[in-house]
């Protein structure tokens, strides 16, 4: 199966993108960790969330303070 996925501003098709921790603000003082994805040719951030390897960490210790 073919890769069809690409960036909506270079074009390039991603076979691999970079992913990079960053701060997010909720609005209020609170801050938290999270990551943005980002085009290994030009740079655009094609997808934000909450940073994968803190949330594997953070169910990990609830998981095991079962
Ligand atoms: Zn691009």
């Amino acid at each position: 199966m073919s890769n069809i996925a690409k960036c909506p501003k270079c074009e390039n098709h991603q076979t691999e993108i970079n992913v990079a921790p960053i701060t997010a603000r909720d609005g209020t003082q609170k801050t938290l960790k999270a990551a943005v994805y980002t085009c290994r040719s030009c740079g655009t951030i094609l997808a934000a969330g909450p940073d994968p390897y803190v949330l594997s960490e953070h169910i990990a210790g609830l998981v095991k303070g079962r």
